[in-house]
């Protein structure tokens, strides 16, 4: 008799990230599809790490992270949002946000809670929370500008409601939360015990003079929160998987229980650098401006296809409708692009639990010119 596994996740398939980064990479076509920059990384950097590690920064560095390192991040938001958050209690270095988010979600989660989760939703939101035995309420985001219905998230509250996960600036529509939203919100958990999990690992990807409504500058709403952020795009080394998350004490001292049985600590050379490394404020002050100039020079090249944009007001993405063009629905759409125009894109329905088809393609353009340059040409040849 063999072993027999009784799924957890028994309706998963691999990430349409991984499936469409194997399916350009066949097609050899033009990889818009994951989101990740295919310009360098900074070489000072770079050299950086290599010095932490030549110095013999190469053992565990302490569970919570490195403490300068913390202590560098603690600065960094009194000066971005104002709040004084406590290197040693508040910050934990993480494997990367999906780590941070997977483990904010466990911290807080019994079977039986549910999770408010706006839709499209980055898709390792939903798996973690029903791996943890609880529930996600899903309310779809109001097409095509993305924005939230907090009608709907109202009438969704009720006794088992456990969390709300807000991502801003959003993947992968590029929508961007306001100041009035986050007050709604505040309206919505002020008397009960809802914790907000608050996904902002683009928070420097903001466009169009838009600020980013941290939940860091919002005290009231920071005592129920865990935020949770990624150095891979900030400093354009998404394979680094580093990242760390924010939480008020009381919270964090759980949350970690859980990190120090689950990867325990996190690559010690890279931390030393980027300690040193983020005392440099214009590297991530000067992120929002050269995204947005990407963006758009991509719109631009793109005005010679039949793609339509949406509005994106941050992240690395740009969403564009070809309902025009095709009855198809968007997986099918996308993988005969991929084929066909050789330019591999995300299709939106990914990010949905239940089908549905816009019929919108995500675009990633954190990419050389001469990417973007060379998907659009191709992309105007398609019909
Ligand atoms: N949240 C969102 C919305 C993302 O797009 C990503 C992927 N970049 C992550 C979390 C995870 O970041 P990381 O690669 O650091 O795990
Ligand atoms: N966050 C990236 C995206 O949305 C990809 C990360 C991943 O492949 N899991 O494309």
């Amino acid at each position: 008799m063999n072993p027999v596994i009784d799924s957890k996740l028994p309706h998963a398939g691999t990430t349409i990230f991984t499936v469409m980064s194997a399916l350009a990479s066949e097609h050899k076509a033009i990889n818009l599809g994951q989101g990740f920059p295919d310009y360098p990384m900074s070489e000072a950097l770079v050299e950086s790490v290599h010095q932490a590690m030549k110095e013999g920064h190469n053992q565990y560095v302490h569970m919570n992270g490195f403490l300068p390192l913390r202590e560098a991040l603690a600065e960094k938001v009194s000066f971005l949002y104002g709040s004084e958050i406590h290197p040693e209690n508040e910050i934990t270095i993480t494997p990367g946000g999906t780590y941070a988010l997977y483990t904010a979600l466990t911290t807080i989660l019994q079977p039986g809670d549910e999770v408010i989760v706006f839709e499209p939703a980055y898709d390792s939101y939903i798996p973690a929370i029903e791996l943890n035995g609880a529930k996600a309420i899903t309310i779809e985001l109001k097409f095509p500008d993305y924005s939230i219905d907090w009608e709907k998230v109202k009438s969704s509250v009720n006794e088992n409601t456990k969390a709300i996960m807000i991502n801003s600036p959003h993947n992968p529509t590029g929508s961007v939360l306001s100041e009035k939203d986050i007050m709604t919100l505040k309206g919505i958990v002020h008397d009960t015990r809802i914790f907000i999990i608050s996904d902002e690992v683009y928070e420097h990807l903001i466009f169009d003079g838009k600020q980013h409504e941290s939940i860091l500058k919002y005290p009231e709403l920071l005592n129920r929160s865990i935020v949770c952020f990624s150095f891979g795009k900030v400093y354009n080394c998404t394979g680094w998987k580093l990242g760390y998350c924010i939480a008020p004490g009381w919270i964090m001292s759980e949350f970690r229980k859980i990190h120090q049985f689950n990867s325990f600590t996190c690559d010690t050379p890279k931390q030393v650098a980027l300690a040193d490394f983020l005392k440099n404020r214009d590297q991530y002050l000067e992120l929002g401006n050269q995204l947005q100039q990407k963006r758009d020079y991509f719109k631009s090249l793109m005005a010679a296809t039949k793609f339509r944009p949406l509005p994106s007001f941050g992240s690395y993405f740009q969403i564009y409708s070809y309902g025009h063009l095709s009855e198809e629905n968007e997986k099918d759409f996308a993988v005969r692009l991929t084929k066909k125009a050789g330019v591999a894109t995300i299709p939106v329905s990914a990010f949905y639990r239940e089908a549905t088809n816009n019929k919108v393609l995500r675009f990633c353009f954190s990419k050389q010119n001469k990417t973007l340059e060379a998907a659009a040409e191709r992309l105007a040849k398609f019909s």
